[in-house]
């Protein structure tokens, strides 16, 4: 008993010492131990509209700040979630055990939307805007990410050319676009000309413009800008330009021209007939009409210048049959002998042109009395030639040339006197007489300066019958 306690009476303080001592050790550190969360970047974070993960997360830790900083790490719950498609403020709960120790934090999610929206141009292409023209928008979209199409929200501004769009999106964000305006006119005014691009004018009359118009796609009405050259000279016959142009804003130019032509028109038309050649004078004569490129009507007879009908038919003029004798008793003794005569004649004028005449004149004409001899003759005759296929032709003017004077100041008054009076005149002359040749290149220059048309007769030219008298 003794022994035992002797033995065992020494050791059981130091125990509880060191137990004691434990204890006041344990306290010290155990005070000093502690779970704890961790949160990375934070309590309070901001994120991105449509961010993925937006939530970094936390981390538990179970130890002693000084000496062991981590001894283990328990799972950490996590409760609730920031939907980063919604804008607005979230709360994110975290939550950890160990032993009897426990934890929690939380943390404050801000999703926002810091993006600007999007406007994007639509362009047509080759598309462009008259200039002065008002523009024509083509088309234009506004999207942001957190709200959407913003289309309708964008603001429009036109200025010096340019178009300026502006959008905000609902949480302040700017968007801003802008377009050159393309301008262009590729179309030139159109000229109109009143009246046609070609006009007559009468030789004397004064030329009044008839007008024109000048219209522009972009300009509108460039009437007053045209700018007419060219002249008409309504005395001098010819054909004249007058040239119009005009030139729109964007320098399309356009012109066009009128022809005017200032046109004698005739006094009235002259045949001038010849009788009772060719003769010694008719080769004059011709130099005389080749000169006024003239042409007239020779009604021959067979008087020794035969030849001459050949060259009076080569210069152009016409050739009649008047007779082969100009006997009027022979020829006007019956319808037989007239014809004979005539058909002599003709045959003559044959070998000369290689053509038979269609046109005559009866000797005296086909009012003479002088075949009173033979009564109704003449009446028999001017059916009769008709029948065989002739015209015959008289005249409106003489001359006066076979009697009635010798003196070419009087034929050529005589002629013109009577041409002046009508509008056609078939005009008795004869080759034959050399003061009718010499007065005929007045006549001409009269009939010419006077605006009379000089032409050859054919079988449908005015026949300016008489009537018959016998
Ligand atoms: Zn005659």
């Amino acid at each position: 008993m003794t022994q035992r306690r002797k033995r065992s009476s020494p050791k059981w303080p130091i125990v509880v010492l060191l137990l004691l001592l434990a204890a006041i050790l344990a306290c010290l550190f155990l005070g000093r131990w502690q779970l704890r969360i961790d949160l990375p970047g934070g309590a309070e974070t901001t994120v991105e509209f449509g961010q993925e993960q937006p939530d970094p997360g936390a981390k538990a830790v179970f130890g002693e700040e000084r000496f062991l900083p981590v001894l283990f790490s328990p799972k950490v719950r996590t409760e609730g979630a920031a939907d980063t498609r919604q804008l607005g403020d979230y709360t994110i709960r975290y939550h950890a055990d160990f032993l009897w120790f426990s934890a929690d934090a939380r943390r404050l999610i801000h999703v926002v939307d810091r993006t600007s929206p999007v406007i994007t141009l639509r362009q047509i292409p080759g598309a462009y805007t008259l200039p002065g023209a008002a523009y024509e928008e083509e088309g234009f979209s506004a999207v942001d990410e957190a709200d959407g199409d913003l289309t309708s929200l964008v603001e429009r501004r036109e200025s010096d050319g340019v178009v300026y769009y502006r959008v905000a999106d609902h949480s302040g964000n700017v968007a801003q676009a802008q377009r050159q305006i393309v301008y262009d006119d590729p179309v030139a005014p159109i000229l109109t000309l009143a009246g046609g691009s070609e006009l007559t004018l009468d030789y004397g009359t004064a030329y009044v413009e008839p007008g024109y118009t000048a219209m522009d796609n972009a300009d509108g009405d460039l009437t007053a800008f045209v700018i007419v050259s060219g002249a008409v000279d309504p005395e001098t016959p010819g054909v004249y330009e007058l040239r119009y142009t005009v030139e729109d804003g964007w320098h399309n130019r356009t012109e066009a021209v009128r022809t005017v032509i200032v046109e004698r028109k005739p006094a009235g038309t002259v045949y001038l007939t010849f009788d009772d050649g060719p003769s010694k004078h008719t080769e004059t004569l011709l130099e005389i009409l080749d000169k006024y490129d003239v042409k007239v009507t020779f009604f021959v007879v067979n008087y020794g210048y035969n030849d001459v009908i050949g060259k009076e038919f080569a210069a152009g003029h016409s050739v009649g049959v008047h007779s082969a004798t100009h006997d009027y008793h022979t020829i006007y003794a019956s319808e037989e002998a007239y014809f004979e005569d005539l058909q002599a004649m003709n045959d003559i004028i044959y070998k000369q042109t290689g053509q038979y005449a269609d046109i005559i004149r009866f000797p005296g004409g086909s009012s003479n009395t002088i075949s009173s001899f033979n009564p109704g003759i003449m009446t028999r005759l001017t059916q009769a030639v008709v029948e065989r296929g002739y015209q015959y032709f008289d005249w409106n003017v003489s001359s006066e040339d076979a009697g009635g004077t010798t003196d070419p100041d009087e034929v050529y008054q005589n002629v013109i006197d009577g041409i002046s009076r009508r509008q056609t005149s078939v005009v008795l002359m004869h080759d034959s007489k050399g003061y009718t040749v010499e007065a005929v290149e007045r006549i001409l220059i009269w009939c010419l300066d006077n605006g009379y048309e000089l032409r050859p007769l054919t079988k449908d030219s005015p026949a300016a019958h008489h009537g018959v008298s016998n």
